[in-house]
This record gives C-alpha cells, sequence and structure tokens, in this order.
C-alpha cells in the first residue's frame, strides 16, 4: 500500500470517488482513496440513481446541471456505462403557491441556460400518461431528469480517478486520523498509516465519525429511506418509450419507470433518523427491515395521483439511510479551525450533486478559490454554534420538508429560538415576530394590537407589509432602533494590524477615530465580504460584516495571518442597537455627558451611554442620519433602559430587518450575498468605488481588480423601479432587454418610503443608459422597469452626513 500521498480521500461512495476524479482532471494525480469496504459500501449502493437539477439556490442547480453532464463524459473517458435514462421528469404543482415556485424556478432557469418548460395539464397527460390530474395546475418540465445505475456511475467515476493517476484502497478501514505539527496528516489504517498533506472526509454515513477522529463536528444525520419497486404493468411495459420521472410534491413522492414496472419513493411525514448517536462500523451492505407502516399514508396518497399502483405488487423494497445536513445542502470546502482537513459529505442527493461537490472541492484545494459561489454547501455555514441536538430536528424538518414550497419570507420552526440577545423576552413582548439567522433569533418586525404574531409565508406581499411601512415611517419621521447583534464583528489588534489589514481589504483603512467601507477580495479578485473598518486607536480595529459570513470570514483571516495582528471573532461578545432617523442625534445627546455635535459621518470612538461603556460608529444601513452603538453583552439591557427612555419624547419605535432592507433601498445600498457575494467582482457591483487604488499595497486581489479595471467587465449593477403588482422582486428574476434575456436580478423589495417597488439587476454594460427600459419576470407575468440612478432619499446625503 502507498504510505504517503498529497490528498487521502476518507470514503469511497459516489461523493468521494467524484472528489478524487476531479482532483486528477483538475492535475493532482498522487491522490489516493481509502475504502473501509468496497466501494459504493454506504449509502450510494441501494440509491434510487435519480437525477435532477431543481434546487432553490442558483449556484447549487447549476452545479447539479454540471453534475448530469459530465455522465456522458465519464462514459466517453472510461468506455463504461453509467446507465443512463435521460426520460425527463416532470413536478406536479396542484395549488397556486406550488405552481408560483415552479414559475419562478423555471425563470431563473433562463438565464442559466436551463431548458425546462411549464406545461399544461394537457401537456402532462401526453409526458405522463400514469397521472390522474385531477386538481393539477401545471408542473415543470425538466429534460434533463433521469436516472443511472448508481455503483456503474461511481465505478466510472473511480476508474477515471485511476486513469488520472489516483490509486484506491479497498478494505482498508480508517481509524485514526492524527495531525503533526506542521499541518500534514497520519491516516491510520488497518493495513498501516498513509502521510497526507490533505485529507477529504467523504464518509458518508460514517462522516460524522471520521470527523470525530480529528476533533471535528460535521452537522449532519442519517434518516431512514425507502423506495419500492413493483412487478411488471402493461400501462408501462407496452408504451413505446420510458415513462418520464414524476415529482408529486403533494404526495411527497418521486416515481419513475424501472424496468418494466415502476419505482416509487416518499419523504414520509412520519420519518425517522437512523443510528442518532452514531453510526455501527459493522453496518455493511445490508437495508433496514421493511416499514410500510410509516410510508401508509403516502402510498395511499399515491393510490390516487397514480392510480395504476393499486393494481401493481411490490417486487422489492429498499429501505436505507443517508446524511442529510440541517438545511439539505452537502457540506463542503475546508473545516473552520483545522489546516488541510476538507469536507465532503452530508450529500443527500450524491447523483444530482456529487459531480459539482467533487469540482468545487477540486478547485478550492488547488487553485485556492472556486469558480463561483457555494456558500449555499460551505461547511462553514454553520457557526460554532450548532450541536448535534439542534442538527437532529432540523435534518427532520428538511426531510419532512423535501418537497414542500419554499417561500423568500419563510421561517423554519424547528430547533428554535436556538440562541437569542438578552433583549429577546423585551422586544417578544413588544410583539416581535422572529426569524432566525446563523442560529439567532432577528427580529423581522413587530405586530401591532391583533396582528398575527406570524408572517404568512408567500411569494407576493406577506401580511407584515403594514407592520414594515409602519416602521420605516418610524425611522424616516422621527427615530427608529434596532439591535446591532446580527453583524459578524472582528477586533484586530497588535503592532501590525494596520499593515495586516490593509493587506487583508482592498480599501482605504481609517485614520484613529474613523471608519471606512471596503471590499474583501480573492486573489481572483472575487468579493469575499464588504467591511467596516474602524480604527479606535492605532493597533485596534473594529470590523462589522455579514453575520451569517463569520465563520467563512474567519476561516480567511486565519488562512492568512500574520505575525502582530491578532484577530478576534466578537460577534457574540458585542451586541448593542442602531438609532436612526432624524431625531438620532438628540436622542444620543441626551443619553450621554459627551459631546455629540462633532461626531462627523464616519467617525468611530468610546463613549459612555447611559452607564454603559459603548463603542459609537456613526454610520447606518438606513441611510439616515444614524449610530450604531456597540456594547458588552451583560450590559445590553442597561443600555436599553437609557436609549428607549431618551427615544420616548421624540416617537422612537423599534423596527425590524423586513424594514432595514426597505430602508437600504431608498439609498441603493447592496446587500451581502445579493448584490455582493463571490459570484460577483468590484467593477461589476460598483463596490471597485471603495478600492484604494492608490495605497502602495499589494492587497490581495489587486492585480485581478487592476485588470478588471482596465478591461471592464461585461455587467453592471444598475437599480430599476419596477411597474409592479402584488409581488417584488426577491431575487435572480430574469431581466428582459429588446425581449431576450440579458440579465437577472440580485435583489429588490419595496421602498415604502418612496411608494416604488425596486430591483437591483445585473445587465450587459452595452446596454446600460440612464434611461435604460426593461422588463422583469415576477412570477410569471413581465413587469416593465425602468432604470433609476438618483436615490429616492436624500439624494444629496444630507441628513446621512448632517
Ligand atoms: C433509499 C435511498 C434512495 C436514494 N435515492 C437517491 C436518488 O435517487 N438520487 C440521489 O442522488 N441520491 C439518492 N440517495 C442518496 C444517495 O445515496 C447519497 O446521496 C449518496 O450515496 C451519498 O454518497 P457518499 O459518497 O457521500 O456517502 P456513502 O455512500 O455513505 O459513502 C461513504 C463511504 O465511506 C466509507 N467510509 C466511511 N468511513 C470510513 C473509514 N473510516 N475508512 C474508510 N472508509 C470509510 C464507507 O464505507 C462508504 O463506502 C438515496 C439514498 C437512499 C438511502
Amino acid at each position: 500500500m502507498k504510505t504517503t500521498t498529497r490528498v487521502a480521500v476518507i470514503g469511497g461512495g459516489v461523493v468521494g470517488c467524484s472528489v478524487l476524479y476531479h482532483l486528477t482532471k483538475l492535475g493532482w494525480s498522487d491522490v489516493m482513496l481509502i475504502e473501509r469496504s468496497d466501494l459504493t459500501s454506504g449509502s450510494t449502493w441501494h440509491a434510487a440513481g435519480g437525477f435532477h437539477t431543481l434546487n432553490g439556490d442558483t449556484n447549487m442547480a447549476a452545479l447539479q446541471g454540471y453534475t448530469i453532464k459530465l455522465y456522458r463524459e465519464l462514459e466517453e473517458i472510461t468506455g463504461m456505462s453509467c446507465g443512463l435514462h435521460h426520460v425527463g421528469g416532470v413536478t406536479l404543482a396542484d395549488n397556486k403557491d406550488r405552481f408560483d415556485m415552479l414559475v419562478a424556478e423555471r425563470a431563473k432557469h433562463r438565464y442559466m441556460g436551463l431548458e425546462t418548460e411549464i406545461v399544461g395539464p394537457e401537456e402532462i397527460a401526453k409526458l405522463a400518461p400514469i397521472v390522474n390530474l385531477d386538481g393539477i395546475k401545471g408542473a415543470l418540465y425538466d429534460p434533463l431528469d433521469g436516472h443511472l445505475d448508481p455503483s456503474g456511475t461511481t465505478h466510472a467515476y473511480a476508474k477515471a480517478a485511476r486513469m488520472g493517476g489516483a490509486t484506491i484502497e479497498t478494505h482498508c478501514k480508517v481509524i485514526e486520523t492524527n495531525q503533526r505539527p506542521n499541518g500534514t496528516w497520519d491516516v491510520v489504517t488497518e493495513k498501516g498509516t498513509i502521510h497526507a498533506e490533505h485529507i477529504v472526509n467523504a464518509g458518508g454515513l460514517w462522516a460524522r465519525e471520521v470527523g470525530a477522529m480529528a476533533g471535528v463536528y460535521l452537522p449532519l444525520h442519517p434518516m431512514e429511506h425507502q423506495y419500492l419497486v413493483t412487478d411488471d404493468l402493461p400501462e408501462i411495459y407496452e408504451r413505446g418509450e420510458e415513462h418520464p420521472h414524476v415529482m408529486d410534491p403533494a404526495g411527497e413522492s418521486y416515481l419513475r419507470q424501472e424496468g418494466r414496472g415502476l419505482c416509487i419513493g416518499f419523504y414520509e411525514q412520519p420519518c425517522r433518523p437512523w443510528a442518532v448517536k452514531c453510526t455501527p462500523w459493522e453496518f455493511g451492505h445490508e437495508l433496514l427491515p421493511d416499514d410500510f407502516d410509516k410510508i401508509e399514508e403516502s402510498i395511499a396518497f399515491a393510490y390516487k395521483r397514480f392510480p395504476v399502483l393499486e393494481r401493481a405488487g411490490v417486487k422489492t423494497v429498499i429501505h436505507g439511510p443517508f446524511t442529510f445536513a440541517p438545511d439539505g445542502n452537502p457540506l463542503v470546502g475546508p473545516v473552520p479551525g483545522m489546516r488541510n482537513y476538507w469536507s465532503a459529505c452530508g450529500v443527500m442527493a450524491g447523483f444530482s450533486q456529487g459531480g459539482g461537490v467533487g469540482l468545487m472541492l477540486a478547485q478550492w484545494m488547488i487553485e485556492g478559490e472556486c469558480e463561483r459561489d457555494v456558500s449555499a454547501m460551505d461547511v462553514a455555514r454553520f457557526g460554532k454554534w450548532i450541536t448535534p441536538g439542534y442538527t437532529l430536528p432540523k435534518v427532520i424538518e428538511n426531510y419532512q420538508r423535501r418537497f414542500s414550497v419554499s417561500y423568500p419570507n419563510e421561517e423554519l420552526p424547528a430547533a428554535r429560538p436556538h440562541r437569542t440577545t438578552p433583549m429577546y423576552d423585551i422586544f417578544d413582548s413588544m410583539g416581535a415576530v422572529w426569524g432566525a439567522q446563523f442560529g439567532l433569533e432577528v427580529v423581522n418586525y413587530f405586530a401591532q394590537g391583533d396582528e398575527p404574531r406570524y408572517e404568512t409565508p408567500s411569494f407576493r406581499r406577506s401580511n407584515a407589509w403594514e407592520a414594515t411601512a409602519r416602521e420605516v415611517r418610524a425611522v424616516r419621521e422621527g427615530v427608529g432602533i434596532n439591535e446591532t447583534h446580527n453583524f459578524g464583528k472582528f477586533r484586530v489588534t497588535g503592532p501590525n494590524a494596520r499593515a495586516w489589514l490593509d493587506r487583508i481589504m482592498a480599501g482605504r483603512i481609517p485614520a484613529p477615530g474613523r471608519l471606512s467601507l471596503t471590499p474583501m477580495l480573492s486573489p481572483k479578485g472575487r468579493l469575499l465580504g464588504d467591511f467596516t473598518v474602524s480604527c479606535l486607536a492605532e493597533g485596534d480595529f473594529r470590523l462589522t460584516a455579514s453575520y451569517g459570513a463569520q465563520a467563512q470570514h474567519l476561516r480567511w483571516f486565519e488562512m492568512n495571518a500574520a505575525d502582530g495582528a491578532q484577530v478576534e471573532n466578537t460577534s457574540d461578545s458585542l451586541t448593542g442597537f442602531q438609532i436612526a432617523g432624524p431625531k438620532a442625534r438628540e436622542v444620543l445627546a441626551a443619553c450621554t455627558l459627551s459631546d455629540v455635535t462633532d461626531i462627523r459621518f464616519l467617525d468611530a470612538r468610546k463613549m459612555v451611554v447611559g452607564q454603559v461603556d459603548c463603542i459609537v460608529q456613526r454610520v447606518s444601513y438606513t441611510g439616515d442620519l444614524g449610530y450604531e452603538i456597540f456594547c458588552n453583552p451583560m450590559d445590553q439591557r442597561q443600555l436599553w433602559e437609557t436609549l428607549w427612555a431618551a427615544g420616548q419624547p421624540h416617537g422612537m419605535k423599534p423596527f425590524g430587518m423586513r424594514a432595514m432592507m426597505s430602508l437600504r433601498l431608498d439609498r441603493f445600498f447592496g446587500s451581502w450575498m445579493r448584490e455582493f457575494s463571490p459570484d460577483y467582482t468590484p467593477a461589476e457591483t460598483g463596490m471597485d468605488r471603495f478600492i484604494a487604488w492608490k495605497k502602495n499595497v499589494d492587497f490581495i486581489g489587486r492585480a485581478a481588480a487592476e485588470a478588471e479595471r482596465a478591461t471592464p467587465p461585461a455587467r453592471t449593477l444598475m437599480t430599476f423601479e419596477v411597474d409592479a403588482d402584488d409581488a417584488d422582486v426577491v431575487a435572480y428574476e430574469p431581466v428582459f432587454i429588446g425581449g431576450e434575456v440579458k440579465g437577472y436580478c440580485t435583489s429588490g423589495g419595496y421602498s415604502h418610503h418612496a411608494g416604488k417597488s425596486i430591483a437591483y439587476a445585473l445587465v450587459p454594460r452595452d446596454a446600460a443608459s440612464p434611461d435604460l427600459e426593461v422588463e422583469i419576470e415576477i412570477l410569471g407575468s413581465r413587469r416593465k422597469a425602468r432604470a433609476i440612478s438618483t436615490p429616492m432619499f436624500d439624494p444629496e446625503g444630507e441628513r446621512l452626513r448632517g
């Protein structure tokens, strides 16, 4: 057996084999896969082998498209068959919301180049004649849907990897992973020890146990899952062509032809987690006992939707476990806090996603970054707050919701509240309607009187409309208050702090007492963050950015660490409030003995507010006169008492995230993971105006940014006013120019201050003009939209800076 390797991939399921293949494809041949038993011995061998592109996250959908197209390539390279059946598939909708969701997905596919189609009942009858069309409104048809042979495909990946120089060691269980001081790994197996520079955990059903060998907790959990194969059915075998896949979200089932019969699987509500404490090592090539009780209701529903099933005998039952992360997406990438330890697990749809996971991980390892934003599957999207106690109910929720409609404004209830600040009960008593962000409870808005304490999930304007309008008005006309707990926050200290920040951030690092806005770039010039940097004193800097990206940001800081600059994640050890609106200065003045009249826009200083030591920053995402006031969480209630009491004479009102996201539109402020993300560059999004071109520092991404400056990118971000009706832009709606799809929206919403529906969109630079008129498809209807370039509130910045 080989005893040294550049990469040791642990696990020979479809995901491990795909990672191995992609490493060789991208140029690393000294790579090795170690499998406890035979290849496919985890979930892989008993999968139904279905694949499809549909995924609520656009990048995940694109990677699913990549995976499906890859199979032909694998067949050509290896001469092996993946057993491909490209039969197409229909996803049914039997109510308006489901249909809305499919229409919204189809709209995204337009600019992604996916040839999906919305079809009506008549076409469904032709495509999938065994469907009982009672109550069916329509369906999404995807010609790329199909199925394959799970084992053949996994072996094709393995052969292609071997052809690229990889080694595969089967019947070789990894029993320990020990890190050497230089960051490399001793992978201890039953057959001896392998010295590897990098480890990839592709342990599938055992990924938790493999992670624990290195002290890593990976938030995933196995669930039991069952599908049935019927006896031969004349309605199927007498057809001249193979029956397409049918996904029936209402019945929580997927169905396809298997031989001369059918195969149907269920995501049943009375689902069961498997191996709750740990996956037994002795679990082999085996299945779980049949369990018809838990799918009884699902089968009854399926009989109605597919009456042919009632006459069908059951030939085979496949009941096996596979793993899910709390949100159902894979866990991929460098594990935070570890060196040279990579995750490729939690892949619940290995045959739709395995290729994309392999490609992204290989790019990340070899090139240092992925070609697209992979936040939706980044293992760092969960922070240190995640525990098995949280993961389990979330995974159950995710399984149960596998086929549910996903609404843009939806808040999922399982495992909540998980983390709260000292303000939780105070805001709760004031009518807070809560959302969750990165495990933390965040107020979306405040209900009043007999307004429901629950926002109706919807693709259209929701019942939060009135409350949001009220809160926007309170800020613009008087003063509003909300928490600053959901910012990612870091403290950077030490003699080298400024030099380090100058290298990490592309923008200007401020002088003491000031703050600045700056993008953080990857070496290829993509946006990794949009930060506010404040300098309290030389050698003492504070950073704020996205709360949800804090683990990704910390991982990046640690990868680029330098002597003399200490970085501390203070996201949860610093909290506080934002006060914003024309009366904000008067409120602050009433709370402190310090003079506040000389606090200029973009000043940052330490101050005592009431009786609490605070950091006060004169900046506000509302685009209004405002202050962010940070304090220790132990002092937060005291600070609240002070600010709230001082605010009452000025009509202070609390506001939530819904109002905040409306207010930001007024001054065209972008938002992380909407306008700004690793999918985009500074010049595409206007973030280039914050790059400090004159600073004499080779900051990360400089060469790429300079190149982009010399040759501007093909697209640019613009703001549009949309003739919307009862639904506003959310994200990824296609933009038509001259009748053709030429761009897409990054986000949007309703500006309650201006009374306008607003969209931000990336459009071709050569089409961008101040009077550009476009059409934007919202829920299947093309809405006229006009470019706007003057902020709708405070265009001269008088209030902001005054
Ligand atoms: C009934 C059922 C139907 C399914 N249908 C579909 C479908 O239609 N389409 C689809 O895309 N997905 C389907 N899936 C899900 C699919 O099976 C998984 O997404 C996929 O198999 C995950 O692959 P993996 O490589 O991550 O994990 P696994 O297949 O579990 O592979 C992990 C491998 O790691 C090895 N390993 C673990 N620990 C060690 C160690 N210490 N040392 C060495 N080796 C180790 C294991 O032996 C195993 O071979 C289905 C799952 C089930 C249960």
